[in-house]
Parts: structure tokens; C-alpha cells; sequence
């Protein structure tokens, strides 16, 4: 007899991610499903990590990340978002974006805590703060524009909301923070406990020369926040795994204290190589105008078939209405492109506990030139 034990996560299955990047693989299909550019990433960077590796940075580095390497983090949050941070004390390197979040709730959260969600919501949010023994309360996006109805937020705000997670540039939508959410989150949680969790991941990858309107501007914002980053979202490095948290003093010693028995800490030579890179901030400035590029080639592309465009503007996903080609569900809908029309793509309603179905699907954009030419060559055919 197996011994018997509870799931933590009855209802969890497979990624949505990972159900449709198989499926892609076994169709042969063109895979604008999960998110990873399928270009090379800079060559200079593969270099600097060899060189570390050769220089014998193989052995763990700080705890809290290679000293440097959050030296540059901090003079860049202060050249991006004018903030002084203590990169002794506020800033530490994880193994990736998703580390970073899971800590930070795991960190705060105590069973019973409500912890307010924004759908359609990135997929770890959720069973993160199941696996803690706290209570997702779950907040609708406004469909179309995907915007927070602030008068919603406060009226299902209580002594027992612990925390807010929020996620600019947006993923799935491509939606952005506007000056005016900010002034409506300052005002809502002055005078509470309420932590934010603000996942930013996609904090470099924003169009249209609107700003990134991190937490990290706001002082009142930061001394309550966990603020969430990726390296591999930034430097096409996705399989790194590589990402940091930037938070008060107080917050990040906590969080410290979950990260120390967890990972402990994080690739040295990476990290190495990384201190180095970021020395030049036009390794990171450069990223809105080449993906923007990325955003509209696509769009113009796809004018040419019956799928219609919702504004992206920021992170490297767009979302595409297919009213006028079926009215399918769009998981069975997304499952055909893939099977019958080789495109793989990621159907929204996924990212909705209750399934919620806006006949939109979301197409990743950081592929070259000619994936995106083959994928709409392919989507015309509908
Ligand atoms: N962040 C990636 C996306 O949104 C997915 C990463 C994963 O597969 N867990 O597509």
C-alpha cells in the first residue's frame, strides 16, 4: 500500500504553459504559446559567465546575492526610479521571478489571510497563497481595458486583507498601471497592514514611451512592498532562472529568513557576469524599442487575417480577439489552431479561476521575424 498523505493542491494540474508547449511540440506547431523569445541572447553575456566560470566563481556567492552584482541593481533603481536602496539590505538575488514571489507571500502570509487577486492573473498568484493556508479573494479585470475598479477593491477590503498582488506590465493583457491606480492604491492602503506584492518582471518591456510606474517611485508604496524582477525576461535568458526582490529593511529580513532554508542562494558565475553587463544601461534601455518593434511587425501582420487585435502595452504578449472566426471555448478553440492550423497559443480563460471566456487568446511576440511571418502565414488560412 502507498503511504496516504494530503495534497496540498488538489486542484492543480499541469500549466497551461506546459500543456500548450507540448502540444505545440507534437504537432510541430509554431509556438507563440508560452512566453521565451526563440532568438539568441547577447553573446557578450554568454562570455562574461564562461569567463567566471573560468576565473573559479563556482562556489556559493552571499546569501543575499553577489555584493556587485546588488550594488548595480541599486544604482539602477536609483538612475530608473529615483529611489535610494540599501543594496545590503534590500535587495536579494533569486532563482528567478516566480522564487521571488513565492517567498515574498510565503514570508507574510499566515492561514486565513485574504490575499487580493487580479484576474486574469499570472498562475502561480493563486496556488501560492493556497499552499499557505490563506484565502485568494479574486477581483475581475474591466474587460476590454483589463483596468482595476478601485471602488471594487474598496469595498471588498478588510481587516483580514494581509496583502495585494499586482502585476505592471501585465501578464496575460499587456496592460499598464496609470498614475491614476497609483494615486487610488496610495489612498487605499494608507493606514492599513496590507503588504503589495508588485511582480514587475516585465518592468523594461513598455511601449508607446509610457513609464514603468514601479512601486519602487513611491516611497509610501515601497516600505510596503515586495517588489518582484526577472533577469531572464530582461537578457532573453528565461532558462537562467535568475530574478531578485527589492524591498524595505524590514520586509527583506523576513523574507531573507525563508530564502536562507530554501535556495540559499544563487549561481555565482551568473551572477557574476551579470554585475558586469549591467554596467552598461543600455543593455537594459534598449529592450522597450526592440520589442515594441516586435509588437507592431506582428500586429501589421496579423491586420491580414480575422483575428483583432486588444491594445498591448507593455510585457511581450498581445491579446487577439477570434470572435469573427469561431465561437468555439477558447481552450477547445486554442487546442484546434494548434492541432489543425500549427500556431500555439495560450487561451485566457486559463487564467481565470472560474474559466471566464472572452474568445481572446494570447500571442507571444519575442520570437524573430520569420516565426512570426510563418505563425500569421499559417493563421491567414482561417
Ligand atoms: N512566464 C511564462 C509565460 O507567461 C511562463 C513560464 C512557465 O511556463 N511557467 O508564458
Amino acid at each position: 500500500m502507498p503511504p496516504r498523505f494530503h495534497s496540498k493542491l488538489p486542484d492543480a494540474g499541469t500549466t497551461i504553459f506546459t500543456i500548450m508547449s507540448s502540444l505545440a511540440a507534437k504537432h510541430d506547431a509554431v509556438n507563440l504559446g508560452q512566453g521565451f523569445p526563440d532568438f539568441v541572447m547577447n553573446e557578450e553575456l554568454v562570455d562574461l559567465v564562461t569567463a567566471a566560470m573560468k576565473n573559479n566563481y563556482n562556489q556559493y556567492t552571499h546569501m543575499a546575492g553577489y555584493p556587485p552584482l546588488r550594488d548595480i541593481l541599486s544604482e539602477k533603481i536609483k538612475l530608473l526610479y529615483e529611489a535610494s536602496v540599501d543594496p545590503e539590505t534590500q535587495i536579494t538575488i533569486t532563482p528567478g521571478g516566480t522564487y521571488a514571489i513565492f517567498t515574498a507571500l510565503t514570508t507574510i502570509l499566515q492561514p486565513g489571510d485574504e490575499v487580493i487577486i487580479f484576474e486574469p492573473a499570472y498562475d502561480c498568484y493563486l496556488p501560492t497563497v493556497q499552499m499557505n493556508g490563506a484565502i485568494p479573494v479574486l477581483i475581475e479585470l474591466q474587460f476590454p481595458d483589463y483596468s482595476i475598479n478601485w471602488q471594487q477593491v474598496r469595498s471588498i477590503i478588510s481587516a483580514k486583507t494581509r496583502m495585494i498582488i499586482l502585476n505592471s506590465p501585465h501578464n496575460p493583457t499587456g496592460a499598464v498601471l496609470t498614475e491614476d491606480d497609483i494615486s487610488r492604491l496610495i489612498e487605499l492602503v494608507e493606514g492599513t497592514d496590507i503588504i503589495i506584492v508588485s511582480d514587475e518582471v516585465y518592468e523594461h518591456i513598455i511601449f508607446d514611451s509610457k513609464k514603468h510606474l514601479s512601486m519602487l517611485r513611491y516611497p509610501e508604496l515601497l516600505s510596503r512592498s515586495f517588489v518582484c524582477f526577472s533577469f531572464g525576461k530582461t537578457y532573453h535568458c528565461t532558462g537562467w532562472k535568475m530574478g531578485y526582490c527589492v524591498s524595505s529593511p524590514e520586509l527583506m529580513s523576513e523574507f531573507k529568513k525563508i530564502h536562507q532554508f530554501n535556495a540559499f542562494s544563487v549561481n555565482t558565475p551568473m551572477q557574476v557576469a551579470l554585475a558586469h553587463y549591467l554596467k552598461k544601461p543600455e543593455h537594459y534601455l534598449t529592450l522597450n524599442n526592440f520589442l515594441q518593434e516586435k509588437r507592431d511587425f506582428f500586429s501589421e501582420c496579423m491586420d491580414n487575417t480575422k483575428f483583432k487585435a486588444l491594445p498591448s502595452y507593455g510585457s511581450y504578449f498581445q491579446l487577439y480577439d477570434y470572435s469573427k472566426i469561431s465561437n468555439e471555448p477558447d481552450f477547445e478553440f486554442a487546442q484546434r489552431l494548434t492541432r489543425e492550423f500549427g500556431v500555439a497559443t495560450i487561451p485566457v480563460s486559463a487564467f481565470y479561476q472560474s474559466k471566464k471566456d472572452h474568445k481572446v487568446l494570447r500571442f507571444c511576440f519575442a520570437k524573430k521575424e520569420e516565426t512570426l511571418k510563418k505563425a500569421v502565414e499559417k493563421l491567414k488560412r482561417l
